[in-house]
C-alpha cells in the first residue's frame, strides 16, 4: 500500500486490472497524502465522498470484468474543466462558488475510461500566468489565497497556469492530473517539477467545458510521470466532439501507445538555433545538451534549423490571448453565473462592481490590453498584424519541418523561480514563456520531458515539438529516451 503512490499510472492500471489493489483502497491511499501534504497548496477541492462514489464504481466494474483502461485509477483536474461533482473555480473570486451542471467532455472521456476524480488543483486564474501565483481562491486546508509551491523547493513556484497540476503528479498526491497550455501551461510547469506533459495538437481535445480563455489557443492535455502513462491518457481523452466544439477535430480517436518502441535510427532531430541564444541559462543548456548527446547515441541526427521569428511569438502571443480573452470573459457580468457584487443602483453599477470586486490584477490586465487592441484604430495596428505575423510563424515551423522530422530545444530559459520573484514585473514573466509560444500559436503538438538538474538541483525540461497530428512520434521519441534515464522517476526528498 505505501509503495502505490510510486508507479507509475501504466503500473498503477496494471495493478487494479490484475485485483492486486482495489480502486478504494488506491482512492484513500491518494486522498490521504493530499491530506498530508495540503502545505503544497495544490488542491483547490476535494470531496472525499465523491471521490470514494467513483472508486466504489470502478471496483465494481473491475469485478463485472467490464473494465475501461483506466479503471479506478485517481486523476486530479486543472481547475479550468468544470465537473459536476465538484467546485469549478478556474481559480477566480469570479467562479468561487460555482458548480456545473456537466461534465467538461476531457473529464467526462476520462471518467468513461475508469478514471476516479481526486480532485480540482490549482491553476493561475482564468489560466493567465506562468507561476501559479495569481490564483485568487484559497487552496484546502488554507484560509487565504496562496501560490502553489514547488516539491522540489517549497520557495521556488512550480510554473504555471497549471502549477497545481505539476505539483501535485510530482509530489505523487496523485498518478496523474490534466492540464490546459494556451502558451505553455502544460509544458512549462512540467519542466520545473520534473514531470512529463503533452500538449496536443490544437483541436485533438476537445475544449468543450473548458473554461475559455484564448479560445484559439487553448487545448488540454495530460500531465504524468512518463510519456507511456501520457499515451495512455491521450488516447481515453482526446477524438472528435464536433457537436460541442466547433474547432474539434474531426480526426478518429487513436491508439497513442502504439509505437513507444520504435527506433529512433536515423530521426532528424532539428535543433533551432533561436532556441539557444543569450537569453538560455548556462545550467539549463547543459542539460539539453546532454539530452540531445543521449538522442544521438540512440541514432538520431541533429540538424540545425532556424525558427526566425521566436522573438514576435512574445509580442504576437501578448496580443491575441488578451484579445481573445477580452472577449470570452465578457461573459462575466454578474446576471448569468459567478460572483455578483451586492453594491449597486443601477445596472452598468452592478456590471462595473461585480467585475472589478470578481477579477485579480493579471486578469484586469490582460482585458485591458485585449480590448485596447481591439478597438476601432489600433485593431489594424495590432491585432491584424499579430494574426499575420501568427501565420508566417506557423509557415517557418512547416518551412523547418521540410529538413527535421522533430524540433527539440529547452522549454524554459531557466529552472524554477523563487515564488514572487517576477510578481511586480509581468513583462518579466511575459519573456520567459519565449520558447513555449511559437508551437501554441501555430496549433502544433509539444511536450515537455525530464531531462536533468540544473542549478539549485531543479528539474529541467527537453521541449520537443512535431508537425500537426504527430502525437504518436513525440510520445515514442520520449519514451526511447525515458528507457535509457531515470529522471522521470526520480522524487523530490520528502515525497
Ligand atoms: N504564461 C502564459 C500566459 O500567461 C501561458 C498560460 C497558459 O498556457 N495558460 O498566458
Amino acid at each position: 500500500m505505501s509503495e502505490l503512490h510510486q508507479l507509475t499510472l501504466t503500473g498503477l492500471a496494471r495493478q487494479l486490472r490484475e485485483k492486486k489493489v482495489s480502486a478504494t483502497e488506491t482512492a484513500q491511499h491518494f486522498l490521504g497524502r493530499m491530506r498530508a501534504h495540503q502545505d503544497l497548496a495544490a488542491f483547490l477541492a476535494v470531496d472525499e465522498e465523491a471521490t470514494l462514489a467513483q472508486a466504489r464504481a470502478a471496483d465494481a466494474a473491475l469485478a463485472a470484468g467490464a473494465a475501461g483502461p483506466l479503471a479506478g485509477v485517481p486523476i486530479a483536474h486543472k481547475d479550468i474543466f468544470v465537473t459536476k461533482d465538484f467546485v469549478s473555480t478556474a481559480g477566480s473570486k469570479m467562479l468561487a462558488d460555482y458548480r456545473s451542471p456537466f461534465d467538461a467532455t476531457v473529464v467526462r472521456r476520462l471518467a468513461e475510461a475508469g478514471a476516479v476524480t481526486l480532485g480540482k488543483l490549482s491553476c493561475d486564474e482564468f489560466a493567465m500566468g506562468s507561476a501559479n501565483e495569481s490564483v485568487a481562491v484559497p487552496a484546502v486546508g488554507h484560509r487565504a489565497p496562496t501560490p502553489v509551491r514547488n516539491p522540489w523547493d517549497r520557495s521556488r513556484t512550480p510554473g504555471g497556469s497549471s502549477g497545481g497540476s505539476a505539483a501535485a503528479v510530482a509530489a505523487r498526491l496523485a498518478p496523474a492530473a490534466s492540464g490546459t497550455d494556451t502558451g505553455g501551461s502544460i509544458r512549462q510547469p512540467a519542466a520545473f517539477c520534473g514531470i512529463t506533459g503533452i500538449k496536443p495538437t490544437y483541436g485533438r481535445a476537445s475544449r468543450y467545458g473548458m473554461i475559455a480563455y484564448a479560445s484559439s489557443l487553448d487545448q488540454a492535455g495530460p500531465m504524468a510521470r512518463s510519456a507511456e502513462d501520457c499515451a495512455l491518457l491521450l488516447s481515453a481523452l482526446c477524438g472528435p466532439d464536433l457537436d460541442r466544439d466547433s474547432t474539434s477535430l474531426d480526426v478518429p480517436a487513436e491508439d497513442f501507445s502504439r509505437s513507444l518502441n520504435d527506433q529512433l535510427d536515423g530521426l532528424r532531430i532539428g535543433i533551432p538555433k533561436e532556441f539557444f541564444g543569450a537569453g538560455l541559462a548556462a545550467d539549463v543548456r547543459a542539460a539539453i545538451d546532454a539530452a540531445l548527446k543521449e538522442y544521438e547515441k540512440l541514432g538520431a541526427k541533429l540538424v540545425e534549423i532556424s525558427l526566425p521569428r521566436t522573438e514576435l511569438a512574445i509580442p504576437v502571443y501578448y496580443i491575441i490571448a488578451p484579445a481573445e480573452a477580452s472577449s470570452n470573459l465578457s461573459r462575466f457580468d454578474g446576471v448569468k453565473f459567478g460572483h455578483r457584487t451586492e453594491k449597486y443602483s443601477d445596472l452598468l453599477e452592478m456590471y462595473r462592481n461585480t467585475r472589478a470586486e470578481g477579477f485579480g490584477d493579471e486578469v484586469k490586465r490582460r482585458i485591458m490590453v485585449g480590448t485596447y487592441v481591439l478597438s476601432h484604430g489600433y485593431y489594424d495596428a495590432y491585432y491584424l498584424q499579430a494574426q499575420k505575423i501568427r501565420r508566417m510563424i506557423a509557415d517557418d515551423f512547416q518551412q523547418a519541418l521540410r529538413q527535421c522530422d522533430v524540433i527539440a530545444g529547452p522549454v524554459a530559459p531557466t529552472v524554477a523561480w523563487q515564488i514572487g520573484d517576477k510578481a511586480d514585473d509581468p513583462v518579466a514573466a511575459y519573456l520567459a514563456d519565449i520558447y513555449t509560444l511559437p508551437a501554441s500559436l501555430a496549433g502544433l503538438p509539444g511536450m515537455s520531458v525530464p531531462c536533468g538538474f540544473g542549478a539549485n538541483n531543479m528539474p529541467v525540461g527537453l521541449q520537443l515539438i512535431g508537425n500537426y497530428l504527430q502525437e504518436a512520434k513525440l510520445l515514442n521519441i520520449a519514451h526511447r529516451y525515458q528507457q535509457v534515464t531515470d529522471f522521470h522517476l526520480r522524487t523530490p526528498g520528502g515525497y
